[in-house]
C-alpha cells in the first residue's frame, strides 16, 4: 500500500467511531453519500455560532462576514476544479438541480425540435429524466450511446451518434452503478470536433479524481457537495462563461436581479443570475471546508489509495464462488457492484447491516443499467478515502457467511 495517512483520516471522521448493531461501523455507502470530517462539521457549527446572517444584502457585520465566507467558498470551488473565474461557479442544491438547470435554461433557449441530445447507457436518472422532460417540452430527441458487457462506453458507437442534429452531449464522468470511469477528455474532443457542447456529470468522479475543467475543456461540469465529504443541499454547476451568459435564469426571485419594476426585471450578472433566493449558506461554507480538507490530503493521494482498495476488493470478490461482479470496466473508481446467486440484493444489504456493514442494494437510480444486465438490483459496496483493507476483509467474510447460510 502507498503511505496514506489512513489513521489520521479515520480519526477525522467522528461517525466512524459509531457502533451499528453493536459492531464497529463499516461504511461502504459513500457513493450514495459520504461521511463528514470534523473540519466540515465544525465549519458549519462555527458559522451558526459566530457568523450567521443572510448574505449579499446586508451592511451589518454578520451579513458581511457570512457573505465573505460564502464567496470564499466559491473561490475554493473555482480553484479546486480549475475554472477560469468564480463567475463560472453556480451554487445549486446538488448535481440533480444543476442538470435540470442546464436542461431548462440552456436546453429551452438553445435547442429546438428535432435537435438531438446524446447521453450514455450508464446514466443516473438525474442525467436521463431532465432531458426526457425537455424532449417532451420542446421536441428534442434523446439518443443513447451503448455500453459493452464490461460496462464501458462503446466509443465508436458514441461517435457515430454525433450527427448534424446533435446539439448536446450529457454524459457521466463516473458511473454510480458500475464504477466505470468514462474517457471524458476523448468524449469532449470528439464532440467539440463537431461543435457540440458537453455536460459532464461529475457527481461520482468528484471525490475520487482531481478535476481540471479547463484541461477537460467540458462546457458544463456538475457535482454534489455531499459526495465530496461536504454537506447535503450543496452542489455546483460549472459552465463556461460565454455559455452561462447566453442562458436565461432558471428561477426568478431575490438575489438574482439588478432592478425590478412591475413592468420588467433586469437580471444580475454571473453567477448571481442563477442563484435566486437564500442559498444553503452554512452548508456552502461547509463545502469550502470539505474542499480544504480533501485538498490537504491531496486528490492524487486519495485516488491512488482508493484504487488500491478497489483492486484488493475486486481480487477478494473474484475468489468468492457465486458472487458476480457487475461492471468490470478497465477504468473504474471505488465501486464494487455485485449480485450473489440465489440471494436477493436487498437481503444481502439487510443481512450485512446486521454485521454493522453499510452497503446499498437497489437499482441505484440507474434502472436502465439494471435492465441491461437483466438484474432487478445489485448490491453495491462503494469506497471512500476512510475505508481500509481490514474493512474489505470484514465485508468479504460477511458475504461468505451469507452464502454459507442462504446460498
Ligand atoms: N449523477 C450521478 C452519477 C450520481 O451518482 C448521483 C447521486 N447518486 C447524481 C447524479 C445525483 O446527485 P444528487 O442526488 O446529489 O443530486
Amino acid at each position: 500500500m502507498t503511505s496514506f495517512p489512513i489513521e489520521q483520516v479515520r480519526a477525522d471522521f467522528p461517525i466512524l467511531q459509531e457502533k451499528v448493531r453493536n459492531k464497529p461501523l463499516v461504511y461502504f455507502d459513500s457513493a450514495a453519500s459520504s461521511q463528514k470530517p470534523k473540519a466540515v462539521i465544525d465549519a458549519i457549527s462555527h458559522v451558526y455560532t459566530h457568523d450567521y446572517a443572510n448574505i449579499h444584502r446586508g451592511v451589518h457585520t454578520l451579513s458581511v462576514r457570512a457573505t465573505d465566507k460564502f464567496e470564499a467558498a466559491r473561490e475554493k470551488v473555482r480553484a479546486f476544479i480549475n475554472a477560469n473565474s468564480t463567475k463560472e461557479i453556480i451554487f445549486v442544491r446538488g448535481a440533480t438541480e444543476a442538470i435540470n438547470l442546464v436542461a431548462q435554461s440552456y436546453g429551452r433557449s438553445q435547442l429546438k425540435a428535432g435537435d438531438e441530445i446524446v447521453i450514455s447507457a450508464m446514466e443516473h436518472h438525474a442525467n436521463i429524466v431532465p432531458w426526457q422532460m425537455l424532449c417532451q417540452q420542446i421536441g428534442t430527441v434523446l439518443k443513447v450511446a451503448p455500453m459493452n458487457q464490461q460496462g464501458e462506453l462503446i466509443f465508436e458507437a458514441f461517435e457515430e451518434l454525433l450527427g448534424e442534429n446533435t446539439k448536446l452531449v450529457a454524459i457521466t464522468h463516473m458511473s454510480n452503478a458500475l464504477g466505470t470511469i468514462n474517457p471524458v477528455k476523448k468524449i469532449v474532443a470528439a464532440a467539440h470536433a463537431k461543435n457540440i457542447p458537453v455536460l459532464l456529470d461529475g457527481a461520482q468522479a468528484i471525490p475520487h479524481t482531481a478535476i481540471d475543467v479547463q484541461a477537460l475543456d467540458c462546457d458544463f461540469y456538475v457535482f454534489s457537495g455531499h459526495k465530496l465529504y461536504g454537506p447535503s443541499g450543496t452542489g455546483v454547476l460549472y459552465g463556461k462563461q460565454t455559455l452561462l451568459e447566453a442562458m436565461p435564469p432558471y428561477q426568478g426571485g431575490g438575489d438574482m436581479i439588478r432592478m425590478v419594476t412591475f413592468e420588467k426585471t433586469e437580471y444580475a450578472g454571473l453567477p448571481h443570475k442563477f442563484e435566486a433566493g437564500t442559498p444553503a449558506i452554512a452548508e456552502i461554507i461547509g463545502l469550502g471546508a470539505a474542499i480544504d480538507y480533501v485538498s490537504g490530503i491531496g486528490m492524487a493521494n486519495i485516488a491512488a489509495y482508493e484504487h488500491e482498495l478497489l483492486v484488493y476488493a475486486t481480487e477478494q470478490a473474484e475468489q468468492i464462488k457465486g458472487l458476480n461482479i457487475i461492471g468490470q470496466a478497465e477504468h473504474k473508481g471505488g465501486i464494487l457492484s455485485f449480485t450473489l446467486d440465489h440471494i436477493h440484493p436487498h437481503d444481502i444489504g439487510t443481512m450485512l447491516d446486521s454485521l454493522g456493514i453499510a452497503i446499498r442494494a437497489g437499482h441505484h437510480c440507474a434502472m436502465p443499467v439494471m435492465d441491461f444486465y437483466g438484474v432487478p438490483a445489485t448490491a453495491r459496496a462503494s469506497f471512500g478515502m476512510y475505508n481500509t483493507r481490514q474493512e474489505i476483509d470484514i465485508l468479504m467474510q460477511g458475504i461468505k457467511s451469507l452464502i454459507e447460510v442462504f446460498g
